[in-house]
C-alpha cells in the first residue's frame, strides 16, 4: 500500500472509530509529521490479520490503532489483544 493509501485509511478509520484506538479504546492523534508519528498516541495503521499471517490490505483486515498497541500487540491475534488491553 502507498503513501496516500495509508494516510486515507488512516483519516477514514480515524472518523469510523470516533479518534480512538481499536483496541485500549484511547484517543489518538492523527500527523503525518514524523516527530509527531512517533509518540505512542499517534495514530497508526493496523492489519488485523497480521501480515506474516497472510493478512491482506484490504478495508476490512484494517483497523486504526495508536502506535503503543501497534508496537506491544506482537504475534497475539487482534482480538485477544483487545479484550486483553480492554480489561488492563
Ligand atoms: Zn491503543
Amino acid at each position: 500500500m502507498d503513501t496516500r493509501a495509508v494516510r486515507y485509511f488512516r483519516w477514514l478509520l480515524f472518523w469510523q472509530q470516533q479518534g480512538r484506538c481499536c483496541y485500549c479504546r484511547e484517543h489518538v492523534v492523527l500527523t503525518y509529521r514524523p516527530y509527531d508519528a512517533a509518540r505512542p498516541y499517534a495514530a497508526t495503521l493496523e492489519h488485523l490479520q497480521r501480515r506474516a499471517d497472510g493478512g491482506t490490505g484490504h478495508p476490512a483486515n484494517l483497523a486504526m490503532a495508536c502506535k503503543h498497541c501497534n508496537n506491544t500487540r506482537g504475534e497475539r491475534d487482534w482480538l485477544s489483544y483487545a479484550s486483553w488491553r480492554q480489561s488492563n
